[in-house]
């Protein structure tokens, strides 16, 4: 019961970041059990160029599931592969990891359900020792943090997006292609098509920066200047306070917080957002936060690592043009 799974999150045919993030955490759970890593690609056909990718992540072995049956989710094959790989064999895992996403959270209690052993899900920090396993779960909006103790022999968990940073290890990644272990046209649910509702727009839990903007704005047209600013960093997204998108100004798949996308980034910038506490529920997790605002005495400024107090409309432009400066060297 040495070695350690994790599965690779992919959307469309590209693997997320979060899927880094789960075979890095599995890379280091392997070095303390001395077992090897074992990550799973699943997806339509070209699925498997990514391997190499998981490889450098620290995968010793690389299963390839590449089908058409999975260019779209398909939790039903999907789930059966995955408890077949997990439960059968010689295999011997001691733990798998998932991603904490939408799919993730589908998949993990899914697969666990399939196989009558419990997980953890949405976890911070956890360690997995011979003969037992924790896991922490920042609870109720992260008001508290939840212990958990699993039992058994296999540790199923799924890892908020950002809990672990991915970092290389190349390793051989050995390919091994493996089929469906059932026919993925059998299923009874499936996902005929997958539309982004965004356009091209990096997504939120992608994004190793995000740019974020409330009602301190004004209207809807200055959001401009926030867009400018993730613009000249190249790799970040936009969010919005659920102020902002219940007044339309941005769209819903936006907002951040308790009612919205939980987020990690390396770099959170608040741009006019008081920090309501449904607001840094979503977002009090991100590494480094700089909060502008230009009421000195705004909750934001609890939770932020760099404070500007100032007015937003004539903060943004300077720093986006520091930003340009600095990545133009
Ligand atoms: C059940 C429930 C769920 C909720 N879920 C969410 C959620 O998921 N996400 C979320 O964001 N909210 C959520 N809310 C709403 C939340 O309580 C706040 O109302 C909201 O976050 C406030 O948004 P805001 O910071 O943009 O606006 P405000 O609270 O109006 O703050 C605007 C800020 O801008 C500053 N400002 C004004 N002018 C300037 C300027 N020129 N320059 C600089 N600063 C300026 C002000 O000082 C102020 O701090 C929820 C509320 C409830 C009840």
């Amino acid at each position: 019961m040495t070695n350690v799974f994790a599965f690779a999150e992919s959307r469309l045919g590209n693997i997320r970041r979060a899927s880094l993030e789960a075979v890095t955490a599995a890379r280091q759970v392997a070095d303390q059990t001395g077992g090897q890593v074992h990550a799973m690609l699943a997806g339509g056909p070209g699925i498997g160029a990514h391997a190499a990718k998981l490889a450098a992540h620290g995968a010793d072995v690389v299963i390839v599931l590449e089908d058409v049956g999975f260019r779209h989710y398909n939790p039903e094959a999907l789930v059966a592969t995955i408890a077949a790989r997990l439960g059968g064999g010689s295999t011997g895992y001691r733990a798998a990891f998932f991603s904490a996403s939408a799919q993730g959270h589908d998949l993990v209690a899914r697969t666990a359900a399939r196989m009558g052993l419990p997980y953890a899900s949405d976890v911070t920090e956890f360690t997995i020792g011979a003969d037992s396993a924790t896991a922490k779960h920042p609870g109720y909006t992260n008001k508290v943090l939840q212990n958990f103790t699993l039992k058994g022999a296999l540790a199923i968990i799924s890892l908020r997006a950002g809990a672990v940073l991915p970092k290389e290890s190349p390793k051989t990644g050995t390919v091994e292609p493996i089929s469906s272990a059932v026919d993925p046209a059998s299923v009874r649910v499936k996902v005929t098509a997958t539309e982004a509702s965004g356009g091209a727009k990096l997504d939120l839990g992608e994004a190793p920066v995000i740019v974020s903007g409330g009602r301190g704005l004004k209207e809807a047209a200055n959001f401009t200047l926030v867009e400018d600013l993730a613009a000249a960093f190249g790799n970040a997204a936009v969010g919005a306070t659920r102020a902002v998108t219940d007044d339309g100004w941005r769209p819903h798949s936006d907002q951040i917080g308790q009612t919205g996308r939980l987020v990690s980034p390396d770099l959170y910038v608040a741009c006019g957002i008081s920090g309501a506490i449904q607001h840094l529920a979503g977002m009090r997790t991100a590494k480094t936060i700089v909060a502008i605002n230009k009421d000195r005495e705004a909750p934001i400024f609890k939770v932020a690592d760099y404070g500007i107090v100032g007015d937003v409309l004539q903060v943004l432009p300077v720093l986006t043009e520091a930003v340009r400066k600095a990545k133009n060297g």
